[in-house]
């Protein structure tokens, strides 16, 4: 699998939160967010490709039951319904991270799904020449649904920069069954503490009004905006 970077941190999103962890980031994506907080899995994907044996090794050498399997998006990787069954059956926990716009059937945990809004739409990066391929993918009502439906626990976490998002996510929520509030996270976009700050008030008001939890970046305010860690 094209590994980006595999290194031991804090989980800094959502419930499991503050849970010390292993990150397995695949390097590719089928998307390219405009505002992508790891450019080098996505927009300039890195790394070389890893066997299999080698990521489950260098999880196990670092004595951590939680695993999460990132990306760039691990659900276009080939080898990684090979990679989350080795996981499970060394007892790890796994969580999957990804934008659910394709479906495949991984062991996991928690299937961390992060539907992308049309904020993230590249129109003006690059010429705009990814923006048509993003916008017609970054949706896929019927794969986030499969994932809710097969996975034993699972989150929606959206990455919110303006009240405008609100209403795209009340009619995607629609259109999925099976979710509770409290399955649903906003996210401030942005990637240091001044920008996650600026929004941080209205999105808890929204939170406080809906049920949805409120999602911080804990990894931003522990390392700041730092590759690996
Ligand atoms: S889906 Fe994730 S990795 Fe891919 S471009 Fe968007 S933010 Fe980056």
């Amino acid at each position: 699998m094209k590994l980006a970077e595999l290194f031991h941190s804090i989980q800094g999103e959502g419930k499991l939160s503050g849970v010390p962890s292993v990150f397995v980031r695949a390097s590719g994506c089928n998307l390219r967010c405009v505002w992508c907080d790891t450019p080098y899995a996505s927009w300039q994907p890195e790394g070389d490709d890893v066997p299999v044996d080698e990521i489950v090794r260098r999880v196990g050498g670092f004595n951590c039951r939680h695993v999460v399997v990132t990306g760039g998006e691990p659900m276009i990787m080939p080898q990684v319904v090979e990679l989350c069954d080795r996981l499970k059956r060394r007892d790890h926990h796994v969580t999957v991270e990804t934008a659910a716009t394709v479906y495949k059937p991984v062991r996991l945990d928690l299937a961390s799904l992060s539907p992308k809004l049309s904020n993230s739409t590249p129109w003006q990066r690059d010429g705009g020449r990814f923006a048509e391929a993003h916008e017609r993918q970054r949706i896929n009502v019927p794969v986030i649904q499969q994932f809710i439906d097969t996975s034993p626990e699972f989150q929606l976490k959206f990455v919110v920069s303006s009240e405008r998002d609100l209403e795209e996510i009340h009619a995607l929520l629609r259109q999925l069954r099976g979710w509770n509030a409290s399955d649903v996270l906003l996210m401030p976009e942005g990637v240091d503490t001044v920008t996650l700050d600026s929004r941080a008030g209205w999105i808890a008001d929204v939170c406080k009004r809906t049920g949805f939890r409120f999602c911080p970046r804990l990894h931003v305010a522990l390392y700041g905006n730092t590759r690996g860690t």
